[in-house]
């Protein structure tokens, strides 16, 4: 695949999993034992480093929010968190760092609470 343009360098480390093909295979055998957490959607450049396009966090179950994204995304990385804060944190904390093309606004915090990002304080 090429070089996309826009696209955000993994230059340092997300602290993801993966990178993982982004199919309902890949999804069903690699997310098991969580079901809150974050991922980060994009491809693996020919210099072998992943570049994310998007990130964000789970909706219902992180399973189900990536399988949103077969066919739109080639590869995708997660990580499991055990609670919305700790979610929410990490995807302010990706989102921060790589400012993924796909990612218009700053990413909200979970519904019902009044969580801030931990970076810029939104
Ligand atoms: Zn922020």
């Amino acid at each position: 695949m090429t070089h996309q343009p826009g696209s955000s360098k993994e230059e340092v480390a997300s602290g993801l999993f993966g990178p993982y093909l982004l199919n309902e295979y890949e999804i069903n055998h690699n997310l098991v034992g969580g079901e809150i957490g974050v991922y980060a959607v994009g491809f693996t450049g020919k210099d072998g480093v992943f570049y994310i396009d998007r990130v964000g966090r789970s909706e219902k179950t992180l399973a189900e929010t990536l399988k949103k994204f077969e066919g739109i995304y080639k590869e995708f990385k997660f990580m499991f968190y055990a609670t919305e804060k700790a979610s929410f944190e990490k995807e302010c904390d990706l989102f921060h760092l790589f400012k993924p093309r796909d990612n218009i606004a700053h990413p909200k915090g979970p519904k019902g609470t009044r969580l801030k990002c931990p970076t810029c304080g939104l």
